[in-house]
C-alpha cells in the first residue's frame, strides 16, 4: 500500500491547473495593455488577446490598470457623455 501525505503537493498542483493556460502573465500583459485597449474602444476583435484577457480576469492589479487606462482612452475620445474639463 502506498499511504504517502501528499496532500500539499496536491493542492498546489490544483491552483496550477486552475490558471489559464492562456494567461500570459504581469509582464506580457502589460506590454500590450494599450494595444488591447485601443482594441476594446474601437470594438475591435479581442480574439487575439485571448491571453491578456485570461490574464487581466486573473489578476487585479492589472485589471485595474486596464479600467484605468480603458478610461483615459475613452476621454481622449471627447465623445458624447464624456465632459471633458481642461
Ligand atoms: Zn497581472
Amino acid at each position: 500500500m502506498n499511504h504517502i501525505d501528499e496532500s500539499a503537493p496536491a493542492a498546489r498542483l490544483n491552483a496550477f491547473l486552475a490558471t489559464d493556460p492562456r494567461d500570459v502573465g504581469c509582464e506580457r500583459a502589460m506590454e500590450l495593455l494599450h494595444v488591447y485597449v485601443d482594441v476594446v474602444a474601437d470594438g475591435g476583435s479581442q480574439e487575439r488577446f485571448a491571453g491578456v484577457v485570461a490574464h487581466l480576469r486573473a489578476c487585479g492589479p492589472c485589471s485595474e490598470e486596464f479600467d484605468g487606462l480603458l478610461d483615459a482612452v475613452s476621454e481622449g475620445w471627447g465623445g458624447p457623455g464624456v465632459p471633458r474639463d481642461r
